[in-house]
């Protein structure tokens, strides 16, 4: 079989965008597609375009082409099949999205729930309850008076879309639209159930118990698949997706699974040491300043910050930020105790402070 050459079977230039090929590939294939175009040589015309736009369309194969003047081995192999695909990617998506010949799927849900800094880093099991379209009992969703049963849509014999051919300038066009009769679902309801209405859904309040796992953050979601809307006459149900909202703690900081406490001491406890109670998730824990402490010194506590949400059994630390506080205002047993201090140590400083001086006047 002679290879025709792709870029005039689709009429565009060899410098052609992947844009230019598709829109051209669009164009043709509308034209020459056998179901539309009364020419004879329109399934072999269909069948050329197809087959040139599986190979310029696809980098690789486009290259090669470009090179060798064939598109490879491959050019042929599975081809029979291809062009249909290639054909609904297209036209298929023109239906807006319907499911031909099924129910539609249900809508995804969505519940924000607000949960403690606590439960966010240990874990929870929480009830919630909240308004859905759930699946009618009556007729177990399929919409039919129980003892009937959904019908084959005449119109549409099941398919779901109906094609139309209209006529324009450019020749003539397939319109794919959804069957108005049964609304893209190939089945229609004659005698329709009465708790629903033949929605095969009705509105319920549901409870489920969703577990927190621990390390869960502001922000994350939780899928449930299956418990968001059921879909209308039988189709699939939605996901409900859990957004979870963390409350802030009074003094620990969160960064991804490490926590921050921002601690702050005196200059002598810092000179000298101390000890000081850190707030821990589920408790406190006494911690040991060492004689010597800089301002902005990191003490870890290893393995007290947030679980890993993929990796069971590690923790994050909690990181404990020591700060020096340094006095705003000191009494006079603290001001002779630093101004001896300074003494000792050599250091200049501006001994008694004004109101000091002016006190020790009049007395
Ligand atoms: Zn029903
Ligand atoms: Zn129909």
């Amino acid at each position: 079989m002679a290879i025709s050459d792709y870029y005039v079977t689709l009429g565009v230039e060899r410098t052609a965008s992947d844009a230019e090929i598709k829109k051209a590939y669009r164009r043709l294939a509308q034209q020459w597609h056998p179901d539309v175009s009364p020419d004879p040589e329109a399934a072999l015309r269909f069948k050329e375009i197809s087959e040139a736009y599986q190979v310029l369309s696809d980098p690789e194969r486009r290259q090669r082409y470009d090179l060798f003047g064939t598109a490879g081995s491959e050019a042929g192999a599975g081809f029979a099949g291809g062009f249909a695909d290639i054909f609904d990617a297209f036209f298929g998506a023109a239906a807006a999205g319907t499911r031909r010949g099924r129910p539609a799927a249900g809508s995804d849900l969505r519940y924000d729930l607000r949960i403690t800094f606590e439960e966010a880093i240990l874990g929870a099991s929480k009830e919630i309850e909240f308004p859905v379209l759930a699946r009618c009992e009556t007729c177990g969703g399929n919409g039919a008076k129980p003892g009937t049963q959904p019908i084959t849509c005449p119109q549409c014999n099941g398919r779901g879309e109906v094609r139309g051919v209209r006529q324009t300038m450019l020749g003539q066009m397939i319109n794919v639209t959804t069957c108005p009769r049964c609304k893209g679902d190939g089945k229609i309801v004659e005698t329709p159930c009465e708790t629903c209405r033949g929605e095969g859904r009705i509105e319920r309040t549901r409870t489920l118990q969703v577990t927190i796992p621990p390390g869960i953050d502001e922000g994350h979601q939780i899928r449930l698949s299956n418990e968001g809307e059921a879909g209308p006459r039988g189709g699939p149900a939605g996901s409900l997706y859990v957004a979870v909202h963390v409350a802030p703690h009074a003094s620990l900081k969160r960064e991804g699974t490490e926590l921050i406490f921002e601690a702050s001491v005196g200059l002598a406890q810092a000179a000298l040491g101390t000890t000081i109670t850190v707030p821990i998730v589920g408790g406190e824990e006494v911690v040991e300043v060492k004689p010597g402490t800089q301002p902005g010194t990191e003490i870890r506590l290893r393995g007290k910050g947030v679980p890993y949400l993929r990796r069971a059994g590690q923790r994050g630390d909690l990181h404990v930020i020591v700060d020096v506080d340094v006095p705003h205002h000191l009494s006079r047993a603290q001001r002779e105790a630093l101004e001896a201090y300074a003494r000792a140590t050599g250091e200049i400083v501006t001994e008694g402070g004004l109101l000091d001086r002016v006190r020790d006047k009049l007395a």
